[in-house]
């Protein structure tokens, strides 16, 4: 099987890495091309450990050490986002979707056109341009397959069952570093304290998201695209112990739930496999440790993220690509020491307010073209609005 890595540096791609070190000899697996964007030293030692023909990094400035450290290992280097690009069209039986934020958009839709299977981690791409990228798969006869835990785990619940029995799917969100902190304490939380993830080892940018649960917010999102539900199919429980990724409930009121570690190569695995499953060596979870199972309700007040994501759902247009694009700015300005933990949703919310915003909640977006000028729009806007002290 030939495999293609958007993102291969970073915390998805390594899992990648390591499923396929796990399964390659047994499964004949072939990586053709991995890219990173900044994470060159990586970058190169996998592409030679793995013997690939082409290796991509995003930033031009890197070009020299990646020819110089590849060359003598007969392997193709490349940078540039058209770079990226031009892999998608190397043609693959699997690829994984694994750059963070809007980035990983573009590769994700033209991987989509020329390639056998496309396993998608970045949820911006659905969140973004959920409908033209199923639109493509249907066009191409991709299949699109979910890496995201809660979005694997409700494929898997999914087999065989027909999704108009389907009630609703239940989310699982862990609850993230403030689950039970205070307003007050959310207000003054500190990067170091956002970053600080009690289940999962994440990227930087998605455990930040996880904190504010606007990573919770982008999945509803993904979710309404992946399986086609309405907002009233979709809910959230917090299960702080990450041992149910998420539950389908159907409506004889059955409810069917997929359990694991809280490990992402789970859920990169089955998709690799799909739909087999091959032995991967994980430790198992044993259930008399672990004692018990919690749930409580999500609380909006404190995770704003979780009732603007609602805007969203039930429109049909374009405000998922805004809601991204702004809150893309917001983490980065919490990330640079500009705003407070809690302004990010602030900032969000702002923006979704404003009357030319508005207008876009039924305005389809028909291309890439057409989300990128919204990406970029919504980035300026969300650049330049001052948040009142309070
Ligand atoms: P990381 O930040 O760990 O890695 C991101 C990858 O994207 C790296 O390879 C990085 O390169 C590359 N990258 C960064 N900036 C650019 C750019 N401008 N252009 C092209 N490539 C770029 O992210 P994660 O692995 O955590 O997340 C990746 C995606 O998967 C996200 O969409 C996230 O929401 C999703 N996801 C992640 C989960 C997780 O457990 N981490 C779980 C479920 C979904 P480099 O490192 O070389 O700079
Ligand atoms: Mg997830």
């Amino acid at each position: 099987m030939d495999i293609i890595i958007f993102g291969a540096t970073g915390s998805i791609g390594q899992n990648a890495l390591e499923v396929i070190r796990c399964q390659r000899e047994s499964h004949s697996l072939r990586v053709k091309a991995i890219t990173g964007n900044d994470n060159i030293d990586q970058l190169c030692k996998d592409a030679i450990e793995f013997k690939v023909e082409r290796v991509v990094a995003t930033n031009h400035k890197h070009m020299p050490e990646l020819k110089d450290r590849l060359s003598s290992h007969g392997i193709e280097a490349c940078a540039g986002t058209e770079a990226i690009l031009e892999t998608a069209q190397m043609k693959a039986d699997w690829v994984l979707s694994a750059i963070i934020g809007f980035h990983g958009v573009p590769p994700t839709l033209e991987a989509i056109k020329y390639c056998k299977t496309v396993a998608i981690a970045n949820k911006e791409s659905l969140v973004c341009a959920g409908k033209i990228a199923n639109d493509s798969a249907k066009m191409y006869g991709t299949t699109l397959l979910p890496v995201d835990s809660e979005h694997n785990a409700i494929f898997q619940c999914l087999q065989g069952e027909d999704i108009n029995t389907v009630r609703k799917v239940i989310l699982t969100a862990s609850g993230g570093p403030f689950l039970n902190s205070s307003l007050r304490e959310m207000e003054n939380a500190t990067l170091d304290q956002a970053l600080a993830h009690p289940t999962w080892s994440m990227g930087k940018r998605i455990s930040i998201d996880s904190a504010t649960m606007f990573n919770k917010a982008l999945e509803l999102i993904e979710a309404k695209y992946f399986f086609n539900l309405s907002d009233s199919q979709l809910d959230v429980i917090i299960h702080p112990e990450s041992i149910i990724h998420s539950m389908v409930s159907f409506h004889d009121n059955s409810i069917l739930a997929q359990l694991g570690p809280h490990d992402m190569k789970c859920a990169i695995a089955y998709t690799m496999n799909y739909p087999d499953r091959n032995p991967l060596p994980l430790k198992e979870i044993d259930f008399a440790a672990q004692a018990k199972l919690t749930f409580e309700a999500a609380d909006h007040n404190r995770f704003p993220a979780l009732r603007l994501a609602r805007w969203i759902l039930k429109s049909d247009g374009s405000l998922g690509a805004v809601f991204n694009a702004a809150k893309e700015v917001a983490l980065d300005r919490f990330i640079s020491g500009e705003i407070r933990f809690l302004d990010m949703s602030r900032l969000v919310e702002t923006v979704l307010m404003l009357p030319d915003i508005t207008k876009l909640e039924h305005k389809i977006p028909e291309s890439l073209d057409e989300v990128k000028s919204i990406n970029g729009w919504v980035r300026r806007i969300t650049k330049e609005i001052k948040l009142n002290d309070n």
